[in-house]
């Protein structure tokens, strides 16, 4: 009952050229698929390219992050109000790159999902355990502690918006990111299915509805596996989503 949806996270690449050739090529490979969504997240500065070059095709387009701040003298940050003045529809939140480098913590994060649900973008909310995490066997209870998170961070009216605007979660291993090592459909599945069990502690009915995307290591060759597990509603996609190629076979098997 929940639509698919495959989203692409380009991370620090891109270039107005690339882009352009990149993006011509995705509007006229996806144009017939449209039992999924698809969404392209790229760096700032491609944004506007972005809403250029997608607006009235059936790609969706987002950021990588967003500001805690609305507006004020805060150097370099760009806020909610201006991705959405973009056109974008969703933004990335927590993802273990920025975790992982220190640049953000639970409170900061907490804010950032806050001013996207007022802003009226869609977060893509990424947790997930590192290698060591799942070494000791702690993977479940690494991965409860940042969606309890994530869930205490949102007061009622905030959680009104996060289902209205149909947020998104993403499972994303840390040992799996950039490692061409995935996480077996098995293993993504329980974890998927865990996170679903964690959100119904809020709100069932949303548990039901929200959709739950993997990301790490997908590739067009693993993706059937990983899609046809039930609790696995898309992807999340780095290197595969810098390929026409392998980004429109992911959304075909998607489809
Ligand atoms: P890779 O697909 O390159 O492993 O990256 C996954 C990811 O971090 C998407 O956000």
């Amino acid at each position: 009952a929940r639509r698919n949806l495959v989203v692409g996270n380009w991370k620090l690449h891109g270039t107005l050229a690339g882009n352009h050739g990149l993006l011509l090529q995705l509007i006229t490979n996806l144009k017939g698929l449209n039992a999924i969504d698809f969404a392209v997240c790229l760096p700032y500065v491609y944004l506007f390219q972005a809403q250029q070059l997608l607006a009235g095709s059936n790609i969706l387009w987002g950021s990588q992050n967003v500001s805690q701040y609305d507006e004020g003298a805060y150097t370099s940050c760009i806020s909610a109000a201006m991705i959405a003045e973009f056109g974008c529809r969703f933004v990335i939140l927590a993802h273990s790159e920025r975790r992982m480098l220190r640049l953000e913590g639970h409170e900061v994060t907490a804010q950032r999902l806050l001013r996207a649900l007022e802003g009226g973008l869609t977060p893509i909310y990424c947790v997930g355990e590192a290698q060591a995490e799942r070494d000791a066997g702690i993977a479940e209870d690494a991965v409860k502690k940042q969606v309890l998170n994530m869930l205490h961070s949102l007061d009622d009216d905030a959680f009104v918006r996060a289902k209205q605007c149909n947020m998104v979660v993403a499972y994303e291993p840390v040992w799996a990111i950039g490692t061409g090592q995935h996480a077996s459909p098995q293993q993504a599945q329980s974890m998927h299915a865990y996170i679903r069990q964690l959100i119904a502690t809020r709100d069932p009915a949303f548990a039901q509805r929200v959709r739950i995307i993997y990301g790490g290591s997908l590739s067009a060759d693993n993706a059937y596996a990983m899609l046809e597990m039930p609790d696995i509603d898309g992807a999340l996609l780095g290197r595969s989503a810098l390929v026409a190629e392998s980004f429109t076979e992911i959304c075909r098997i998607a489809n």
